[in-house]
């Protein structure tokens, strides 16, 4: 049978204006001709974004190789450096999405990026048309994450019924990183502090303090590596917890390029 290709939105946007909603997070608001065709799609599904290179103001949008999976090649002078990123929200009035981008330093591109950018520069974005569901409904919820899994996170929150009930651990920088999160559920927040996210996350280890719910359960969990893989060991192996009862992620993976460890990372999740 004939698969239906899914279609892709592919657009360059410009940075309206940008803000630091704590010291080490960036809201980028953009603007461009398709963000009403943005609104086709769901708060808190992943975006790349694609950066050009220094000097360039214009997107080059590379093309996919479908039978061979992978993106055909492309002069280095004009080729963007492409990252995974959450569609965060959508104003149609103004005409704008918004990206909120970890202000991790400036060894990473997108990081660097985000830093920099100043109202006019452009950004290159891909997204599935069409909406998505985001996580499982269940009565009990378990969610868990790194700073770069707040966008996703604070989308589910939002969307999470009254009669809800859960736990939400996240791990940011310091205290000032704490972002106040909307929600209608019964949700208890536990805020945890890491200065190098790269190493020594509390995550995994803190998760096993907390008495889990048996059943009509959903986990979500997004954050480096090493600490997603403990975390799912831990559910699944120790808690029992059925794959169809967890969604956990890798979003990076500490000391690589998020377009290097793509594989290793896909490999790794389920
Ligand atoms: C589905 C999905 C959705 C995501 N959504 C978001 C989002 O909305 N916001 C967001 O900020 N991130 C998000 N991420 C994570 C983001 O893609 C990675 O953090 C990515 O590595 C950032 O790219 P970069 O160019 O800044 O750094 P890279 O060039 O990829 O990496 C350079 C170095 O920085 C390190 N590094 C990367 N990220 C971090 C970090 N957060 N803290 C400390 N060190 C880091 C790497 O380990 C590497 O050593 C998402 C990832 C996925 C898979």
């Amino acid at each position: 049978m004939e698969k239906t290709k899914l279609e892709i939105i592919q657009t360059q946007l410009e940075v309206i204006r940008k803000e630091y909603i704590t010291p080490h997070y960036i809201r980028i608001y953009l603007t461009g001709e398709d963000v009403a065709r943005i609104n086709n799609t769901t708060i808190g599904v992943n975006n790349k974004v694609l950066i050009p290179p220094k000097g360039v103001d214009k997107v080059y949008f590379p093309e996919f190789d479908y039978e061979n999976r992978q993106w055909k090649p492309m002069s280095e002078a004009i080729r963007p450096i492409v990252r995974t990123y959450t569609h965060r929200g959508i104003d149609l009035i103004k005409n704008e999405i918004w990206i909120d981008f970890v202000a991790h330093g400036d060894e990473g591109p997108a990081s660097s990026w985000a830093l920099a950018a100043k109202a006019g520069d452009v950004l290159g974005i891909l997204m599935k048309d069409g909406k998505t569901a985001l996580y499982s409904k269940a009565n009990n919820y378990l969610l868990v994450g790194d700073a770069t899994a707040i966008p996703v996170l604070g989308a589910i929150l939002e969307d999470l019924p009254a009669e809800a009930k859960g736990t939400c651990i996240i791990e940011v920088h310091g205290k000032e990183d704490e972002q106040s999160l909307y929600t209608k559920a019964d949700i208890q927040f536990t805020w945890l502090h890491n200065e190098s996210p790269q190493k020594e996350s509390a995550l995994a280890d803190t998760l096993k303090i907390y008495k889990l719910p048996t059943e009509n359960r959903f986990a979500y969990v997004a954050a480096e590596f090493s600490t997603v893989k403990s975390i799912r060991n831990y559910l699944r192996k120790e808690e029992n917890w059925k794959r169809e009862e967890l969604y956990a992620y890798s979003y990076w993976k500490s000391g690589v390029a998020e377009d290097k460890s793509a594989a290793e990372r896909h490999d790794e999740n389920e």
